[in-house]
């Protein structure tokens, strides 16, 4: 166990929770492009609007016009926030489908965020840097800076325990929730076969362009913390008792706090005690 995950994820037992709005929702995700992107002038971005080159393409079932979360008009860039549907209906699966492939005869490039990612430092590098230079070049390829990064941060999240805008200082002391599941009964086990598909596609990404310069492969730091938030869940056994948060620590191995442990431990035998 300990040679596969690297990455150190405390679990705490009390529930500390983000009040509203205060975590990479759609609307934050609009917020660090802004950032990123230094976007000064609201007519260079757009929020839920349809695309300018829009044409009668997405007609039919899907009537709906397809309004892009996040679209960077200058760079011909669509962000858009995956929430758990896009991971268990399957008619927003196909309907992805669909739009992926109209914004790209279109000439735009989309980049996925998944409801279960929050912005660590490796996932924003990932996101707002590789993926970024992958879709539109080397000329972008300063997007991503820390100073940016924590301002991102601050503007967004907040410090679980005192809701106050959370400080470079709270992230180096591991108060970021790590990427994963938390407290949500939306989890794989809920994905349906394509959802699952993608889920699974999404850890695997790696740049196969031929001479690109984003060099570029998902981060074990962005998938490990997911899969440790899954073997929470397993080990809590129960999703309604469900109560364990874990933050995004900077060491960089696994440490479970033993008291935790312990519990889940003892939870685990009161169970199958049960069960007989
Ligand atoms: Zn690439």
């Amino acid at each position: 166990m300990s040679k596969k995950l690297l990455i150190n994820i405390r679990a705490v037992e009390k529930k500390y929770s983000y009040p509203n709005q205060r975590e990479m929702l759609e609307i934050n995700l609009r917020k660090a492009v802004e950032i990123f992107f230094e976007i000064e002038d609201k007519k260079d971005i757009s929020f839920n609007k349809m695309l300018p080159e829009y044409n009668t393409k997405f007609e039919g079932i899907y009537k709906k016009p397809f309004q892009p979360d996040v679209v960077v008009k200058a760079h011909k860039l669509i962000f858009e926030y995956d929430g758990f549907m896009h991971y268990q209906h399957p008619f927003h699966i196909e309907r992805d489908n669909i739009k992926e492939k109209m914004i790209k005869e279109l000439g735009y490039q989309r980049i996925r965020w998944p409801y279960f990612y929050q912005l660590t430092k490796e996932t924003a590098k990932f996101i707002f840097g590789t993926l970024v230079t992958h879709f539109r070049g080397e000329q972008l390829k300063d997007i991503y800076t820390e100073e940016k990064f924590y301002k991102v941060l601050n503007q967004i999240y907040v410090n679980p325990k005192t809701h106050q805008p959370l400080t470079q200082k709270d992230y180096e002391n591991g108060l970021l929730f790590a990427p994963g599941f938390h407290g949500t009964e939306h989890l794989p086990s809920s994905f349906n076969r394509k959802g699952i598909e993608r889920f699974l596609k999404d850890f695997k990404w790696e740049c196969k362009k031929q001479n690109c310069s984003c060099n570029g492969k998902i981060p074990k730091e962005v998938i490990l913390p997911v899969i440790k938030s899954i073997q929470l869940y397993e080990m809590k056994n129960e999703l309604k008792n469900y109560h364990c948060n874990f933050f995004y620590p900077r060491e960089r191995k696994i440490e479970v706090d033993a008291k935790v442990l312990e519990k889940m431990k003892s939870n685990k035998k009161a169970n199958k005690k049960q069960r007989k």
